[in-house]
This record gives structure tokens, C-alpha cells and sequence, in this order.
């Protein structure tokens, strides 16, 4: 039986949360809100509780998890770092972004899937914060939902698809950006972007200068695995098929018309393109972070509703990259 408990975040003082914490720090798993996606956490330093995540998503063991800290200090317990380096990520931390680092021994090889290097976040959210000091221990975490699906942003889908797989979920609030964290790995001689995320390449530039952002960032090739675990499986999926399409103005009706109620995601100014068919929609906004922040919960409910997701491609700039980066993966189909 999984244990669900809602939490304000304006109530961190709060018993339900130090349980939570405590039960986290004996090998249990939680589920808990971030201000990116809902996580799945147990002790990360306990390897027993560690391979209950993979067994709760369904995760292949090869792709690692990410370790979360609530001091940025910390990062040095389980990582090697330099003054230099520690206080560029200070500049952007907490938040959601991702470093990657090369690992000190005392970090499990199950957190890491046999890798030298650890990935660590430190959450901004108030609830993951508190949680991670009232267990004591860093908590490792994927995204929450079963291998392969959209990630969770919304209490009601948490529960749907996660109750009975985990030992306790916490629920709160609807995140502040709804994608996953940006990935950057600091191993390297410069900067690489390993996944895009609400942290732009612009931004990143000004901490660390130059960025070096792979071709497969924008689905030019497969993601060289050895660099980008986990980019190599399908993600982000809804049941129903999710077709891409590059430009409203051409025709794409021959491409859906075997569909009887597909959904359009689409920009303003595109509409002119399907009103007259009688389809459902969703307005994408002009600077897509709206979008953003409920693609994956939109996603999800179409899914139940519809029999096919049909989404104008973006711009890869800014939210953009992240958005295409994930509309690419889910896609069956790009037109
Ligand atoms: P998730 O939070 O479910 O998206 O999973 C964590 C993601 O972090 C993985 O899919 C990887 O892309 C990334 N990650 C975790 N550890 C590493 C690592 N050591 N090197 C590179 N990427 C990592
Ligand atoms: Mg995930």
C-alpha cells in the first residue's frame, strides 16, 4: 500500500514530511514534487533501495539516476570538484539543471549504471529540499513515471499511474517549468549539453562560456550512448501516435486522414489551417513556455481522449530546443 500525502510547500514544518524523509533514509521509495517533473527517490546510498526505482519504473539498468542534494556544498562528498567549478554551478543552483561530475567511490555503481561519473542536482523545489534534509542522505531520483511514458507533473496522473508501486507519494502544487532539468556534463574539456531543459544554452554560455551541444540534442543522429545514457530509449510516449509536423501550409491532411478525433497542438497563427475541419486544438504561446509547462500533462490527457496528437514543430531556440528535443522522442511520425 502506498502512503499519499499532500503537502503545501508553504508548510514544511510539517510531520507528514519528516515521516517521509525517515522512511526514505530506512530504503523506502518516494515519490515527490520538483519545480521540473515529479521524482522518483529512494536513499542514495543504499543500493537495496536503489534497485526498487528500476523495479518501480520498469527502467532498464543502464541508465543512470541522478543524486539530490539540498546544500550546493555537498557536491563534494560525493563528486570531485574544484573551487573554480563549485562556484560557477553556485551561480545557477538550485535548479534545474543537472551536472554531470566524475564520481567518488562512496556513490553506489547502481546510481550511476557502472559509469565514473555521477550526475547531482540540487532541486529548488521547497518540498524536495526539505525532504532531502529530513532524510540525511542524498536522494537518488529519476522522473517519476513508468519507463518510456511522459513524465508526471500533475498530482491526479501521479497517483494514477504510480499508487501501489512505491511506498509513499507526495503531492503539491503543479511545478514552475514541467520539463525535465537541463544536463550538462562538466567532465569534459568544454561544456556539454547533454539535454536541453528549462536551463538555456545562452545562459550556461554566460556562466561557463563555451557549450558544446551535440548533434543528437537536435535529433540529428542517435544519441552517442557512451555520452548521453538513457537518450537511446524510447520516451515521452503517449499510446496514441504523436506525429510532428513541420508546416501547417503544405499538405498534411493525407497524413492523418485514416484518424478519426486527433488533437492538434498548434500556434495562433496556424489555426487558419484546421478551423474549418471541426478538430479539437490547444493554443501553443508565441514564447512556448505555457507550453512547456503542460506538454506533458496535455499529452497525457489527450492520450485518453483522442486517437492521435498532431503537434506543430518549433523553433529550436530557447524552451524550444527542450520542447523539440522531447516532441522528437515521442514522435511516431514527422511530417
Ligand atoms: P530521468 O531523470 O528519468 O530523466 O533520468 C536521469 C537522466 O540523467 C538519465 O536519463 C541521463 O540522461 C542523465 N544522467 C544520469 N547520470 C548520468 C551520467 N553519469 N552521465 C550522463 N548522464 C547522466
Ligand atoms: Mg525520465
Amino acid at each position: 500500500m502506498t502512503k499519499i500525502f499532500n503537502i503545501d510547500s508553504l508548510n514544511l514544518n510539517n510531520d507528514k514530511l519528516k515521516e517521509a524523509g525517515l522512511a526514505l533514509k530506512n530504503g523506502k521509495t518516494v515519490i515527490f514534487p520538483t519545480e521540473t517533473v515529479y521524482g522518483l527517490g529512494a536513499n542514495g546510498l543504499d543500493e537495496t533501495a536503489i534497485k526498487k526505482i528500476y523495479k518501480a519504473k520498469g527502467r532498464p539498468s543502464d541508465n543512470p539516476l541522478i543524486l539530490h542534494l539540498s546544500n550546493v556544498e555537498d557536491i563534494k562528498k560525493y563528486a570531485y570538484i574544484n573551487e573554480e567549478l563549485l562556484n560557477k554551478i553556485k551561480k545557477i543552483t538550485p535548479g534545474p539543471i543537472t551536472f554531470v561530475l566524475i564520481k567518488k567511490e562512496i556513490v553506489p555503481d547502481i546510481v550511476t549504471a557502472n559509469r565514473e561519473t555521477v550526475a547531482i542536482r540540487i532541486p529548488a523545489h521547497p518540498i524536495a529540499r526539505e525532504l532531502i534534509k529530513n532524510a540525511g542522505v542524498p536522494i537518488a531520483a529519476p522522473s517519476a513515471n513508468i519507463s518510456g511514458k511522459p513524465s508526471l507533473t500533475r498530482s491526479k496522473d501521479v497517483i494514477e499511474e504510480m499508487n501501489n508501486r512505491v511506498d509513499y507519494i507526495i503531492t503539491s502544487d503543479d511545478p514552475d517549468f514541467g520539463l525535465e532539468s537541463t544536463v550538462i556534463d562538466l567532465t569534459k574539456k568544454n561544456v556539454v549539453l547533454l539535454r536541453p531543459g528549462p536551463i538555456s544554452p545562452e545562459k550556461l554560455k554566460d556562466i561557463f562560456g563555451k557549450i558544446e551541444v551535440p548533434d543528437f540534442i537536435y535529433g540529428k543522429k542517435e544519441a552517442d550512448i557512451a555520452i548521453a545514457p538513457g537518450m537511446k530509449y524510447r520516451h515521452y510516449s503517449p499510446e496514441k501516435p504523436v506525429i510532428l509536423v513541420k508546416d501547417f501550409s503544405k499538405d498534411f491532411k493525407n497524413d492523418i486522414k485514416n484518424f478519426k478525433k486527433p488533437v492538434f497542438f498548434i500556434l495562433k497563427e496556424n489555426l487558419k489551417f484546421i478551423k474549418n475541419d471541426g478538430f479539437d486544438y490547444e493554443i501553443i504561446d508565441k514564447n512556448y513556455f505555457e507550453f512547456a509547462v503542460k506538454l506533458f500533462a496535455l499529452l497525457r490527457k489527450y492520450d485518453k481522449t483522442h486517437d492521435a496528437i498532431i503537434i506543430e514543430s518549433l523553433k529550436d531556440e530557447g524552451i524550444g530546443i527542450a520542447i523539440m528535443n522531447r516532441l522528437r522522442k515521442a514522435a511516431s511520425k514527422i511530417i
